[in-house]
């Protein structure tokens, strides 16, 4: 109680908080200040992608912290250029700019495409159509491009240039650009969307973004801050659909829990930020790419998202049998949950006491494990999750 009060003392109330104080943690389990013992099948929000304290992420980390924790980006280190190679290598990326958050990396990506269009063809051509239901982040621009009205209260005036278009509409999609008068530069996705509900597109709409976008000269933007390295049994969901985006943007389990953000470009578009027109006190900080190259090569190993896949499947097999389970959603360990009766903050209430740790996303449950979790732990947490569904 005492932690919580100090807290709550002092940090702004911008969260509605459980009442968890957590200590520490090992691989797929954390520890309260209590010692209470959870199984996690929300990683941090996405975050700690190979759970807690993972053997290797902690050398790395550690051995970086020994060595050099930061270093302003007017210098060259070793460890920003081995992770940048490593990442544009395994994406197929030419170009990346690293920053701290996935907000900071959609505001690159904004930046980005605003300025590709600007050098080719001036002023004018600056709308950004993103999605219905999208979330980019919580800066004022991302806040801006974000496509749920709930979020545009309180602090205007919003950023300019953002044009939402109903996911899964291509006749929306197709009129929205035929008459914005040749004022679009790019289209900003996310191909399941993450706290939109844990919805993924479908595959008829993604290509007609893609299609029309080639055609009119249109960058992509894939928001994949949620959805990237590895969540959905892939290194990027744009595999799923066979698409590359011009640009796509990271974060949430890319450095396994150290802050990063990463906006990567194709040869495309690679060149357009050039010096003084982007730039991040830590960005590429040392330590958050020694936890990125941690997670890059565990999620890059042979056979790693192979088990992702298997280990998604038997998820959607266990759930599929709860009676209270009305669907599943979303793709990887990338899950959504909508329930028949009960309340999905109810039951993450009663999990919490139980020792199981969810998340939600709109109505539903979110469970975005970490991608190291094994077979006898998935089964333990949804044994706690089906005890709690069937009371
Ligand atoms: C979480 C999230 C963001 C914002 O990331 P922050 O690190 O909180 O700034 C942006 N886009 C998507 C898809 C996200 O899931």
């Amino acid at each position: 109680m005492e932690t919580i009060e100090k807290f709550n003392n002092n940090v702004m109330q911008t969260y509605g908080r459980y009442p968890l104080v957590m200590e520490k943690g090992k691989d797929r389990h954390c520890v309260d200040e209590n010692g209470k013992n959870y199984i996690d099948f929300g990683s941090g929000i996405g975050t700690n992608s190979l759970g807690y304290c993972n053997d290797k992420w902690v050398d790395y980390v550690c051995n970086q912290v020994k060595s050099l924790q930061h270093t302003s980006n007017y210098y060259y280190t070793k460890i920003q250029a081995d992770f940048a190679e490593m990442l544009c290598s395994a994406t197929g990326y030419s170009k990346v700019f690293f920053g701290n958050s996935g907000a900071e990396a959609n505001e690159c990506a904004i930046k980005l495409a605003r300025k590709y269009s600007f050098d080719k063809y001036g002023k004018g051509r600056h709308n950004i159509i993103t999605l219905v239901n999208s979330f980019h982040g919580r800066t004022l621009c991302t806040l801006s491009a974000t496509g749920q009205e709930v979020f545009h209260n309180y602090f205007f005036p919003f950023v300019e240039g953002f044009i939402n278009v109903e996911a899964n509409n291509i006749d929306d999609l197709e009129s929205t650009i035929n008459n914005s008068d040749n004022s679009i530069c790019a289209v900003m996705l996310e191909y399941v969307q993450g706290e939109g509900g844990v919805n993924a597109l479908n595959q008829d709409f993604v290509d007609a973004v893609f299609e029309i976008c080639e055609k009119n000269d249109i960058l992509v933007i894939a928001d994949e801050v949620q959805t990237g390295i590895g969540r959905t049994g892939k290194l990027l969901a744009g595999e799923h659909f066979g698409k590359k985006a011009n640009i796509t943007t990271l974060a949430k389990g890319l450095a396994g829990g150290v802050p990063v953000g990463a906006c990567l470009a194709d040869e495309k578009c690679s060149g357009v930020l050039t010096a003084g027109t982007h730039g991040s006190t830590f960005g590429g900080n040392p330590i958050a790419c020694a936890g990125g190259i941690a997670v890059l090569e565990t999620v890059m190993s042979e056979g790693f998202l192979d088990e992702v896949n298997q280990k998604a499947e038997l998820f959607k097999s266990e759930l599929l049998k709860i009676e209270e389970v009305e669907s599943v959603s979303g793709l990887g360990l990338m899950i959504g949950i909508t329930l028949k009766d009960k309340k999905a903050g109810d039951v993450v209430k009663s999990a919490l006491e139980r020792g199981l740790l969810l998340l939600t996303a709109k109505e539903k449950i979110r469970l975005l494990p970490p991608l190291t979790i094994q077979n006898d732990e998935i089964k333990e947490g949804l044994e706690i999750f089906k005890t709690i569904l069937e009371e």
